[in-house]
Formats: structure tokens, C-alpha cells, sequence
């Protein structure tokens, strides 16, 4: 007999979400302002836009309009790998032999891999309809690299992509499928820039950092004609594109009836965290939803659980709007860790807010312990995980397993935000016994603090 609620949980077309939603415009603790670090004034458009296409700048600078419609044209991008399935982890239950009801948001069902697809989409449409002819963007790990150039190519724009020279040697199909979309791949640090010169004249022999690409990608972008600079993560209007996870994942409850009682995902800059509980974080403050949150993040980089609520940089060379947000300083350098994408120092504004309010908590996890996670549900649910995503993993197997201590039927609800078939050297080290579980001492994190920006702001 079929089971009454379906293993996967689709959405028609016509359920599908034509606005994303503005958590923000419901809080009524907001977020702070983000600040122009020469002036220590909130930042303007004016300023944004010397960087980032126009309507992205006034997504993050908007923090009243709730509802914000998505263009047709994004929607028609949406429709080529949405709405991404709701699964009902009924072999993961019964594995874990827990009476907890699990469920999942996939976001692996698209050629890059992860959700990033879902902010790359929208950008490179806004960036057409500013009249520009490129892009330009940095990449560690990779996935964000790939889903741009996915969405260039889609739309016709060009992309120059500064990856992490070291990533770009570790992961070559990576670059090889970034290429194949047709965008430029240029190992950084490099000679295309004054920045990249710089450094290689230093340190000839640099393996690179995502802080010394974000500067090489922005130069580039302040110097081409019709050109603009795109992020991937923690900035609020990413966010905002990555609601329409949360938002299909609602409709697909609502059409069963369930309310979660636990919502988890892991957390690097927050996009696909915030993307997931936003619509449901809202219900929660309006006093209509009883639910627990929580962000995930590794032990090696814990900027929820063991940063500073401060006023920062997000990019090592210092060269972004000051971000108020829980930080382990722009100079913190976590160690060596195969979530790539969740070696971030910092977090996205709003979550840091709703974290420090207490609406939202934080676990960290060590590397290991993710991927005997990532392994115990692969072996059942028939997806590799991505490294990343398997820190939500960890913790749904964690309070699934408490509900089997004390009896109670929750309902969990977790992002599962994408595959980790291009991470095939994380499982090699796991399989070897060769991962590192190093995990910070508060000397190593000090040496971050010491990087947060010492202005008034921060007392
Ligand atoms: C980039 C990435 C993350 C972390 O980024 P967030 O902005 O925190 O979502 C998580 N999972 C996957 C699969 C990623 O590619």
C-alpha cells in the first residue's frame, strides 16, 4: 500500500511561488544597516551601485516590502530545474528506527549541483536588464562558479571567474564544467589584475584565498566597460532569491497539513539557511508557528557559536560595506575543512540578528562525525550529499534520535542543499581515515578577533 503521504512531494507549475518573501519587513528588531567603511554612514545605492547590478542593490537596502515579485523571466528560468522535490525520509526513519517524521528540501537537482542556482538565475537576469554585457565573481569551492556560469549562459552574458588558485588545482571538474558553460576561468591570485600582481610579487608561490579573488573579481568588474560584480552568499538580497526554497517547501507541507517542529540547515553565509527558514521564521515571530531553529556549522569555522556579534568586513581585503553580523574576523583563516563552502568567517546580517535575539540556534560540528552522517543517509536515500549539506544531516539524525529517547513525534524538517558528487576527495580522506577534525583553540580565534575593524560601532 502507498504510503499517505508521498516520498517525494512535488509542486505544479501553478503552486509554484511568484514572489520571494522579505523576512526582514517582519522583524520588528531588524537587522542593522550596512555601513560605508569610510564614512561609517549607512551605505546608498549610490554606493552599492558602483559594484552590483541596480535591483539587487535595492533588494539589500529594502528591509519593509514583504513580498517582492519575481519576474517572469525569472520564473521562466526557475521552471527549467524547479520547483526542487520535498522528500519524506521514510528510509532514513526507519533506519534510525525513530518515531520522528523527517523531511527534506533537495536543492541537488540541477546541473551545479546546489541551491546556488537559485541567486545566480535572478542576478544575471538583473544584470541583463541593466544593459551589461559581463560579469564577473570568485569562487572557492566551485559550486558558486558553476551556477554562474550556468545562469550566464542561459541569459548570454560573459563571466570571468576568479577561482581559488589551490581549488582550481584540486578540483579540475570543477573547472572543466565551469569552462564548458563557456565562462573564463582565471586562477587566482593572477596577472589580470593589480591586486593579483601584487601578491604573486610577494609570494610567487601563493595557493590563493577567496578574500584575495573577491578583490581581483571587483577590480575587474570597477574596470570594465558594462561590467558588474556578483556574490553568492551573505548579503541579504541572496537571501532573499534563496526564499524560494522555503517557500515551495511551505506549500508542499501545507498541502499535508504538516507544521515542523524543528527546521535545520547548515549554514556558510547563511543563503540557503535563511532561503529555508524565512517563510517559517516569519510565522514564528507573528506567534502562528511553535518551531526550533537551527544553523549548522562546521567546528573549524564556528562563527555562530564562538564569534563576536561586531561590525565587519566580509571579504579579507577589506574592501566590502561594513556588515554587522556574528564574525570570526575577515583575517581569521579556518583550517583546512571539506565543506568549502562553509570556510566563511562571517554570516549573513539577519540570521546573525535573529541569532543574537534568540530566535535562532547554532550547533558546530566536527568533520568526521558530518560524514559518518553523510554516509548513514546516502546508504538508505539513494543521494550523495554535499559535505556542506551533510552538517544538517548530522544534526536531523541527532534530534531524530532524541525523539527515539523520549517518545515524541516531531516533525523535521532539514536543507538538503546539494550533492557532493564533485567533492569525491572529502570521501577518499573520509574513507582513509585521513580527515582532520582540527578545531580552533581561543588563541587561533583571537588572532581573528584581533582583525575586526575597531570603529565606535563596536563599543
Ligand atoms: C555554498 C554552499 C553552502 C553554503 O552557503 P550558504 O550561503 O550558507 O548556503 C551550503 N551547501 C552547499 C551545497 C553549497 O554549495
Amino acid at each position: 500500500m502507498a504510503n499517505k503521504i508521498p516520498t517525494r512531494i512535488y509542486l505544479s507549475e501553478d503552486e509554484m511561488p511568484k514572489h520571494w518573501y522579505n523576512l526582514r519587513a517582519d522583524m520588528k528588531e531588524k537587522p542593522e544597516l550596512l555601513l560605508h567603511p569610510g564614512t561609517l554612514k549607512p551605505v546608498t545605492s549610490a554606493d552599492m551601485e558602483a559594484i552590483f547590478c541596480k535591483e539587487p542593490v535595492k533588494q539589500e537596502l529594502d528591509d519593509t516590502t514583504r513580498l517582492i515579485p519575481i519576474p517572469e523571466g525569472i520564473q521562466d528560468f526557475y521552471r527549467a530545474y524547479r520547483p526542487a522535490p520535498l522528500i519524506r525520509a521514510y528510509y532514513l526513519e526507519k533506519d534510525l528506527q525513530t518515531p520522528a517524521e523527517i523531511y527534506y528540501k533537495f536543492e541537488g537537482v540541477n546541473t551545479s549541483g546546489s541551491h546556488k542556482l537559485n541567486s545566480a538565475g535572478p542576478q544575471a537576469y538583473y544584470a541583463k536588464e541593466d544593459g551589461l554585457t559581463s560579469l564577473t565573481t570568485e569562487t572557492g569551492a566551485g559550486q558558486w562558479g558553476t551556477a554562474m556560469a550556468m545562469a550566464c549562459a542561459f541569459y548570454g552574458l560573459k563571466l570571468t571567474v576568479y577561482m581559488v588558485k589551490i581549488s582550481s588545482e584540486q578540483k579540475p571538474y570543477r573547472k572543466a564544467l565551469i569552462e564548458a558553460y563557456g565562462a573564463n576561468l582565471i586562477p587566482s591570485p593572477s596577472n589580470t589584475t593589480q591586486t593579483g600582481r601584487k601578491i604573486l610579487e610577494t609570494d610567487p608561490n601563493t595557493t590563493g584565498s577567496l578574500g584575495c579573488a573577491i578583490s581581483e573579481a571587483i577590480e575587474t568588474a570597477v574596470n570594465t566597460e558594462k561590467c558588474r560584480y556578483v556574490l553568492g552568499s551573505v548579503l541579504n538580497h541572496v537571501l532573499l532569491h534563496q526564499t524560494i526554497i522555503g517557500l515551495e517547501a511551505k506549500v508542499a507541507l501545507d498541502k499535508y497539513g504538516i507544521k515542523p517542529d524543528i527546521i535545520i540547515g547548515c549554514a556558510g553565509g547563511g543563503s540557503n539557511l535563511g532561503g529555508l527558514i524565512s517563510p517559517f521564521m516569519g510565522e514564528k515571530l507573528a506567534g502562528k508557528l511553535n518551531a526550533r531553529f537551527i544553523a549548522v556549522e562546521p567546528a573549524s569555522c564556528p562563527s555562530f557559536t564562538r564569534g563576536r556579534y561586531a561590525y565587519d568586513f566580509g571579504d579579507t581585503a577589506k574592501t566590502t560595506p561594513l556588515i554587522r553580523m556574528q564574525t570570526l574576523g575577515s583575517g581569521f583563516i579556518p583550517s583546512a575543512n571539506h565543506a568549502g563552502g562553509l570556510r566563511y568567517h562571517g554570516m549573513n546580517s539577519t540570521l546573525s540578528k535573529l541569532y543574537h535575539d534568540g530566535h535562532l540556534e547554532a550547533r558546530a560540528e566536527t568533520q568526521t562525525e558530518v560524514f559518518d552522517a553523510a554516509v548513514r543517509f546516502m546508504k538508505v536515500e539513494g543521494i550523495l550529499p554535499a559535505p556542506e549539506s551533510s552538517h544538517a544531516i548530522k544534526v536531523a539524525i541527532d534530534e531524530a534520535l532524541e525523539c527515539k529517547r523520549t517518545g515524541e513525534k516531531k516533525v523535521i524538517l532539514f536543507g538538503l542543499s546539494g550533492v557532493g558528487n564533485f567533492d569525491m576527495t572529502a570521501y577518499m580522506a573520509y574513507n582513509n581515515k585521513t580527515m582532520s577534525d582540527y578545531i580552533p583553540t581561543d588563541e587561533d580565534l583571537q588572532k581573528g578577533f584581533s582583525s575586526i575593524p575597531d570603529i565606535p560601532q563596536n563599543g
